[in-house]
């Protein structure tokens, strides 16, 4: 460049964390937030996490994540659907979106990052001079979750596996956000809501927004490193009535929940786990009731020709709620998970 000619854009002041958002602004702005990374590729350059803001001024937030593992899809679909068409003159508040968060592991297809293998859900916190996948970590966690009055942490089966469509809540923290994530989870009209202990990932985005005291819940939206339509729709008439309900988005149409969920909790004893390398056969569906001691699983043996296939049976009795995908196992490797129902009424 000589002297004189102004860059074509200008460039993001040294330190900055976004380009192109400013939080006290209204209307819709598309912007990224920084990771800065040096390597034989990066060489010191910004990494971009696509963050689009809507707003129409003070009221609450919601946060909206997607793309926090690269290969789970349906959650990015839904996240640039509502950056396209969430209209600020119809908002009483602000949504921020995050469609692709660990955005090197979405470029790549891929679960972790792979600049760092970080898995941006065991990452939080996260640091802002850790490595990428800790910087985008630390860059949710400090610039994002502290405005939120709400966090949907959109995940699905992705490449590995598929589970069924669904709400996924931590217990508590409290009874008054417990509460909270019962009433949200309905809303939001996934066939059914998971139910999981609490902090049950360390790091992940829930545990980050329960200790922050956030009203944070995930989703499961099936898998199979596709996009399930099925889920879609589901989401589509579910994420306004919630985002009415939070008090963020007006005028939508207050569709009634179209069925109750099944209410299903993932426990111990929920993993069918393979003790042998060979080929994994389901002997049951997604979706199944079972019973303990029933066979659900085979693992056929590679190489030991007169050797009968190893059975799996359920320990419990419920419905099978994940499966495994690819048909190549190793000991350790969980085949199937068994979620047995919970009564609502209970909780
Ligand atoms: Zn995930």
């Amino acid at each position: 460049m000589s002297a004189g000619t102004a860059p074509a854009r200008p460039l993001a002041p040294v330190g900055a964390s976004f380009t192109g958002i400013d939080f006290s602004a209204t209307g819709k702005q598309l912007g990224y937030g920084h990771v800065v990374h040096s390597d034989n590729v990066h060489d010191g350059a910004i990494i971009p996490v696509p963050v689009a803001v809507i707003s129409s001024g003070p009221g609450p937030v919601a946060l909206l994540v997607a793309g926090t593992h690269g290969d789970e899809y349906e959650g990015q679909v839904l996240a640039h659907e509502l950056i396209r068409e969430l209209d600020p003159a119809r908002l009483s508040g602000t949504v921020i979106v995050v469609p692709a968060a660990n955005s090197p592991a979405v470029r790549s297809a891929a679960r972790v990052s792979p600049i760092d293998a970080g898995n941006l859900n065991r990452s939080y916190p996260g640091r802002a001079e850790g490595g990428p996948t800790e910087q985008v970590a630390a860059l949710i966690a400090g610039a994002l979750l502290p405005r939120a009055d709400f966090v949907i942490d959109m995940h699905s089966g992705g490449s590995n596996s598929t589970y069924l469509p669904c709400a996924f809540i931590y217990r508590g923290p409290d009874e008054e956000l417990w509460r909270a994530k019962l009433r949200a989870s309905r809303l939001l009209g996934l066939p059914y809501v998971m139910v999981v202990a609490p902090l049950l990932e360390p790091g992940s985005l829930s545990s980050a927004g329960d200790l922050a005291g956030v009203l944070t819940i995930s989703t499961e939206l099936s898998g199979s490193g596709t996009v399930d339509r099925h889920a879609l729709v589901a989401m589509r008439r579910g994420m306004p009535r919630l985002l009415a309900d939070l008090g963020i988005l007006n005028g939508a149409a207050e569709a009634p929940v179209e069925a109750e969920p099944q209410w299903i909790e993932l426990v111990p004893e929920s993993p069918v786990t393979s003790t042998a390398a060979g080929l994994f056969e389901p002997l049951v569906d997604l979706g199944e009731a079972v019973s303990a001691g029933q066979p659900v699983a085979r693992v056929h043996f590679i190489d030991e020709l007169d050797r009968q296939p190893r059975a799996y049976h359920a320990r419990l009795d419920g419905v099978v709620a994940i499966m495994r995908r690819p048909t190549l196992v190793a000991p350790g490797t969980h085949l199937l998970h068994i979620a047995p129902l919970l009564d609502p009424d209970s909780l």
